[in-house]
């Protein structure tokens, strides 16, 4: 039985669900992706937990998508020598090139860049912006600053610099390794961190070449401006709200995120909201009403899929959190104000036959009260147009690609089914029936809507929109 809920879940795996039975669980849960974050973690654990996924994917035989999440250009300080120290308000902090471990006084951030790039009073924010450090003086490979909210500080926190443009590459030497290793395992997406403008793009492509679907995280405020140009060269975004509430005021983060998902969904790639979605169920089995309703709003949003970071990597209940996630996910899309709010965003077909059969699909399937419309895709492009005028419908995608059915994993309503291509019109209504059937969509004598291209195999060619009625015969196939 295939699931009814149509925003997708990614489960960020980690030490709380590193094995095949909890990485099991959390797919029935609900996981469609998950995420390995290449910020934590040896290769080899990645590896490990590449082939448990794909074991799982074999056992419950739904395909499954596997995101790798490069770290980015993200600055951080480095470690101590007690592991973590605590900063006072007023008190001064230098951050140096010195390797040595740090103490109360300073500690080495190894980012040449910064030292060139900042000045007095430029602000610097660590640890996911809870301290804040002003800049007084500024010297060739030192810089002192003065503590303007203190706090905890511990091995390789993370740095901010909102205010500086950082002549940073998008992709690390570490990304750059990280990124081959994880091409080399056999990923479907791989997601991109502080991505500042559309060249990172480019220049991810140029190294990917469409082996993986490239995912941009939003969370640079250069970003959030350019996001129409990003967007053109990527296949999703993610909402990245915790370095985007460090980077931008946290109270502007609501409306970027209602911003970005509208943006890629009027361009027809997946949208991501991502971060702190169930935070307190990091050790908590319940989550509180207020994340609740954050996860609600991203569904409400349109969003194609919502995250778990630490909840599912790290946290006590990762199967409770993914469950949450799949009850609020699923209660919402039961609310008719839910499809009110989503028709209200759907952007008019451009003048593509794949969007012309789209609509006219979501349309017919609606009008004769169909159970199923199936589309047939190869590469995944109409599929994603079928996604992008949000049927009612249920949405069911036949591929002979693997690596399209597991990309796809990550889309607002696509159940994907590895299948081999028809051969002939009539074998394209007898699978699509069948598969119907099969998976519990429709019954004998019910109907369901077929989109097609033909000549079968030619990509970029859908121009059949077929109404099929489930035979007695297409039981047995
Ligand atoms: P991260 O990305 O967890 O890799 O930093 C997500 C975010 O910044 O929200
Ligand atoms: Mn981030």
């Amino acid at each position: 039985m295939h699931r009814r809920r149509r925003t997708r879940i990614i489960a960020t795996l980690g030490p709380a669900s590193s094995t095949f039975e909890m990485i099991k669980k959390l797919s029935e849960a609900g996981a469609d992706v998950f995420r390995l974050n290449m910020s934590h973690g040896t290769h080899a654990e990645a590896s490990n937990l590449y082939s448990t996924v794909r074991e799982v994917e074999k056992e419950t035989g739904r395909p499954i998508g596997i995101l790798a999440d490069l770290q980015g250009p993200k600055l951080r300080v480095g470690a101590f020598a007690a592991e973590k120290i605590l900063l006072e308000k007023g008190q001064q902090f230098v951050l140096d090139m010195d390797g040595a471990p740090g103490d109360e006084a300073r500690v080495e951030l190894p980012h040449p860049e910064i030292y060139q790039a900042v000045e007095p009073k430029t602000e610097l924010l660590l640890n996911d912006g809870k301290i804040r450090l002003l800049i007084d003086k500024v010297e060739e490979s030192k810089i002192t600053t003065t503590v303007q909210v203190g706090g905890e500080l511990s091995d390789r926190k993370g740095v901010n610099v909102p205010s500086a443009i950082l002549p940073l590459a998008a992709l690390t030497e570490k990304d750059k390794k990280d990124l081959n290793f994880a091409l080399g395992l056999g990923v479907d997406w791989v997601a991109l961190s502080f991505v500042q403008r559309s060249k990172d793009l480019v220049e991810a492509r140029d190294i990917i070449k469409g082996r993986a679907a490239i995912m941009a995280k939003i969370e640079k405020p250069s970003a959030v401006h350019a996001i129409d140009e990003i967007i053109a060269l990527s296949d999703g975004v993610m909402v990245a709200r915790g370095d985007m509430g460090v980077e931008l005021p946290m109270e502007m983060v609501p409306a970027k995120q209602k911003k970005i998902i509208r943006h890629a969904r009027r361009a027809g790639i997946p949208a991501v909201v991502a971060t702190q979605m169930l935070e307190s169920m990091i050790s908590a089995p319940v989550p509180t009403r207020a994340e609740v309703s954050d996860v609600a709003n991203a569904v409400f949003d349109g969003a194609d899929a919502i995250m778990l970071s630490a909840e599912s990597a790290a946290g006590e209940y990762p199967e409770e959190a993914v469950a949450a996630m799949n009850r609020i996910a699923k209660s919402i899309e039961d609310e008719p104000s839910y499809r009110r709010q989503l028709s209200k965003d759907i952007a008019t077909p451009e003048a593509t036959t794949a969007d012309a059969i789209s609509a006219a699909a979501k349309q017919v399937a609606t009008t004769i009260e169909a159970q199923a419309i199936v589309t047939y895709t190869g590469s995944g492009s109409t599929a994603l147009r079928a996604s992008r005028e949000r049927p009612e419908t249920p949405l069911l995608v036949l591929s002979p690609n693997i690596g399209t059915a597991r990309r796809l994993a990550m889309v607002w309503g696509l159940n994907c089914v590895y299948s081999q291509d028809a051969v002939n019109f009539q074998d394209m209504i007898d699978k699509a029936c069948n598969i119907c059937y099969e998976y519990g969509y429709a019954k004998v004598n019910e109907r369901i809507v077929i989109m097609a291209g033909m000549p079968f195999g030619t990509p970029g060619k859908t121009n059949v929109l077929r109404i099929s009625r489930v035979q007695d015969y297409h039981i047995n196939i």
